[in-house]
């Protein structure tokens, strides 16, 4: 049912009092409207910098962004938030974290004071029966999340809960946890998932962006697994040669993708952009699922 019908629904309603003041009526919509599955997205994120730098690379997520219905809320599995056990954030008020050093003070000056959403965690918990979710309240947004998010959506507008990576887990419990946010899609919520496919900062280029020979065949050896389908083989990277080897010496910037390609309905088509690698170890390349 479309958000308009759905208000439309609501007037008929015996029980609804005239002078509901219209933010109580949005909370109602945004709680239990079903929506078309909301497209997915797999955000190659890069450089801190990109919150505050504009190039090619936040040109093409800015661009991405328009062209998806507006969102109820994101719930965003980034990277940069590892655990022991799996934990979505359900606070109010997410705080913008600075995980990294190095940067200029503009970097971490920068705030993404977008609302957290209690309940939509609780739907996370709820609904996700194979794997016990826990409520976090002392995480917030790391880098990976709200540098994509404020670029996304500068306005910090849109709710955002972040779902933890829980170490030591297989990427096929990875895919399968991640087949279970789907109902998700269908309340409106955007699933982003932020790492980078190739992510090897120990052997980085720091005289220019020229691709390393074995981040382009990892990055090509990927993407043509995505566009073929071939789910399997990505879930099962460690047997996928010495250049995916290279481009995923840990896990965690490679989980994201995982659970983005594992929501991909029947359907649904893939849409790669910012296929591009920089300082020859990190590949941009980014994917929506629509
Ligand atoms: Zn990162």
């Amino acid at each position: 049912m479309e958000r308009r019908e759905f208000i439309k629904y609501l007037g008929i309603l015996p029980l609804t009092p005239a002078a509901m003041k219209l933010n109580e009526l949005n909370k109602i919509v945004e709680h239990y409207s079903t929506t078309d599955p909301m497209p997915v997205l797999f955000i190659g994120h890069g450089n801190p910098m990109n919150a505050i730098e504009e190039n090619e690379f936040t040109k093409g997520w800015a661009e991405t962004a328009k062209s998806l219905p507006r969102p109820n809320a994101i719930l965003c599995v980034s990277a940069h938030w590892e655990t022991d056990g799996t934990f979505v954030t359900a606070m109010d008020k997410p705080p913008t974290i600075h995980d990294f050093g190095g940067f200029p003070q503009s970097l971490f000056d920068v705030q993404y004071p977008a609302p957290g959403s209690p309940s939509l965690a609780k739907d996370v918990k709820d609904g996700i029966t194979d794997v016990p979710i826990g409520l976090n309240t002392d995480w917030g947004l790391d880098h990976g999340a709200w540098v994509v998010a404020s670029r996304l959506y500068p306005k910090a507008d849109i709710p955002i809960i972040q779902l933890s990576l829980n170490y030591g887990k297989s990427a096929q419990w990875h895919y399968d946890l991640a087949k279970e946010l789907a109902f998700l899609r269908r309340k409106g919520v955007l699933i982003i998932g932020s790492g980078n496919m190739v992510h090897n900062l120990g052997v980085l280029n720091w005289k220019d962006d020229k691709p390393f020979d074995w981040a382009v065949d990892a990055n090509e050896t990927m993407k043509k697994l995505i566009t073929t389908h071939d789910y399997q083989s990505l879930i099962n990277y460690k047997t996928l040669g010495s250049a995916v080897q290279m481009a995923i010496p840990t896990p965690e910037h490679y989980l994201p993708l995982i659970y983005t390609l594992a929501l991909q309905g029947d359907k649904e088509n893939i849409t790669l952009f910012n296929d591009k690698t920089v300082m020859g170890s990190i590949a941009m390349t980014c994917l929506k699922i629509s």
